[in-house]
């Protein structure tokens, strides 16, 4: 496509380079190790827009975007201290189409000495990179990210010689080694308000009125970058997933910040409480949708945290709401980032369950007549979001009650969602809601009948389904799979001392139930199938 007002103009290149520096499209943080001692005399940047990023798995076109226009972003930034920025446009005529390519073509150009970046957070690019330094023999040299709060080391000392691992201890000791929301010192160093979680006070419903009027969180009007970035994706992806006329993400560091003072403001007092809540329409609720901005490595942990914790301190925001929303990032974020680098690159193949359905076709669309999957795959196609339980409960639920190929929904939750980076992706998706990895990430399959959505959400209300119905016209799919997926892995999962209380219900079933439920099953998979 012809490109009239490109927003990054080729600066003049220094050569030989003494250090390239590599930027990957998730590493856009000027504080990254990638940059310490840099000098603009010697060294030069290295970033490259390649179509292999947008078509290995099919992103969608919220994905895609929010990736190219905060590149750009960040570029311009660099170029604006007068620093040497070599970056390739996926339209550029001699685009190879590859990182690797575009890497090698790089290095034949500027001819550096050595290649430094930070860690990266996908296990194929690493090796993709790595691939070229040793063809073109030159040193690659990657440097801990310190975005985190703990190493992939410190992780791995934390997992050796444990046989099952558990967030709440990982948590724990992290909350330990940073001080957060911790009183005391040493030996007597404590939780704030004498306990470790406040899950019980939390994850209430919204109850019959809803929501109520909660103002809407910050999005931004495409400047003139994100513009052109949105004329391409339209062009060059008109067939990936999604529409990208609701764009209206952070794509810098300055407006990610504006995300997260409001967040804070208005939706953290009541984040715990609504954490798990869902109402029909509603997309944003009380959540703080950064997780994008976090990945992408606009915004640092750090700040994150400290804002929440400083609500807490000036009696904004209560500890259960404060506690909650930093497990999610101090416990969380940094748990499954751990276990997929201790785990790569044979957790990708996991399939503890041995499920080898198709993913049904309208995970694309959203065109299904079951209330709850509608509204969570067409909002999450209109504008890459969805929340947790939206991810875990109704999608992934979905997925695993079906006996979906975990790789399948992998690559499904991989392409949609603006947030989606593998190595917080796959451990969520094949650990956590599909128990591919047979409860290394967690302690039971997240196994549910409707009654949880029903519970949760007044999309039941909206259903031509009925989640307390498993057989008939109106038996509610979730409902039906649930028993289905008990009865198909009761040997398995009676291992399980987590499981027994599920499994003690299939002792209620007459055998002629369990035949019925396993044909209503098998004729919804049939149906759902086409
Ligand atoms: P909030 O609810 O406001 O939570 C605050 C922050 O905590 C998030 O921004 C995120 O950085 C962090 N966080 C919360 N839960 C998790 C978690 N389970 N793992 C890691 N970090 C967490 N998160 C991603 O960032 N990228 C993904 O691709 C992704 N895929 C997921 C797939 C499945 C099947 C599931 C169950 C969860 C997935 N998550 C993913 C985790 C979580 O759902 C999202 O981080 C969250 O919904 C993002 O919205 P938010 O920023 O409004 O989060
Ligand atoms: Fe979803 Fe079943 Fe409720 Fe319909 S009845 S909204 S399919 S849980």
């Amino acid at each position: 496509m012809p490109n009239a007002a490109k927003p990054i103009k080729p600066a003049k290149p220094i050569t030989p380079v003494r250090h390239l520096v590599l930027v990957l499209g998730d590493q856009l943080d000027e504080a990254a190790a990638a940059f310490d001692e840099f000098d603009p005399a010697l060294d030069a940047i290295w970033m490259a827009e390649v179509a292999e990023e947008s078509t290995h798995i099919w992103s969608s076109k919220q994905r895609i975007a929010i990736f190219l226009s905060a590149m750009r972003h960040f570029a311009e930034h660099l170029r604006a201290r007068g620093w040497h920025v070599h970056y390739t446009q996926l339209d550029d005529a001699d685009n190879p189409g590859t990182l690797a390519g575009q890497l090698h073509a790089a290095i034949a150009q500027l001819k550096p000495v050595a290649l430094v970046m930070t860690a990266p957070g996908d296990w194929r690019v690493l090796q993709a990179l790595k691939g070229v330094a040793h063809t073109t023999k030159l040193l690659l040299e990657i440097r801990d990210d310190r975005h985190f709060f703990s190493t992939v080391r410190d992780f791995a000392q934390h997992a050796k010689g444990r046989k099952q691992l558990r967030l709440e201890y990982w948590y724990r000791e992290l909350r330990h080694a940073t001080g957060i929301l911790m009183e005391g010192r040493g030996a007597d160093q404590k939780p704030v308000g004498g306990q470790w979680n406040f899950d019980h006070d939390n994850r209430a419903a919204f109850g019959k009125n809803g929501p109520g009027a909660l103002p809407p969180p910050e999005r931004f009007a495409p400047d003139a970058t994100t513009q052109e970035v949105m004329a391409l994706v339209n062009s060059r992806f008109a067939d990936h997933p999604g529409t990208i006329t609701t764009f209206g993400w952070p794509v810098t560091g300055e407006q990610a910040l504006v995300v997260l003072q409001g967040f804070i403001t208005q939706r953290l007092p009541l984040f715990g409480q609504y954490q798990d809540a869902m109402w029909e329409g509603e997309l944003w609720l009380y959540h703080s949708h950064l997780s994008a901005a976090l990945n992408l490595k606009l915004l640092n942990p750090r700040e994150v945290v400290e804002a929440a914790v400083a609500a807490f301190e000036s009696g904004h925001a209560p500890l259960a709401a404060v506690e909650g929303f930093v497990r999610q990032i101090l416990g969380w974020r940094e748990y499954v980032r751990g276990i997929y680098w201790t785990q790569m690159p044979s957790y990708l193949d996991r399939n503890a369950l041995d499920a080898q359905e198709k993913l049904p076709a309208f995970y694309w669309t959203g065109d299904t007549d079951m209330a709850c999957l509608r509204d969570a795959i067409s909002q999450t196609l209109s504008h890459g979001y969805a929340h947790h339980i939206q991810r875990l409960m109704v999608t992934g639920l979905y997925a695993l009650l079906y006996g979906v190929q975990p790789q399948q929904v992998h690559g499904w939750y991989l392409s949609v969602y603006v947030d989606a980076v593998e190595w917080v992706e796959l451990p969520n998706v094949l650990g956590m809601s599909q128990f591919a990895d047979g409860g290394l990430m967690a302690s039971k399959p997240y196994a549910a009948t409707g009654k949880y959505i029903q519970r949760m959400s007044n999309h039941c209300r909206g259903c031509r389904f009925d989640p307390g119905e498993s057989l008939g016209e109106k038996a509610c799919p979730f409902t039906t799979l649930y028993w289905d997926f008990l009865l198909r892995h009761e040997t398995l999962l009676a291992k399980n001392p987590r499981m027994l209380m599920q499994l003690k219900n299939l002792t209620r079933l007459t055998p002629e139930k369990r035949v019925a439920l396993a044909q209503a099953a098998q004729a919804h998979r049939a149906k759902s199938a086409c």
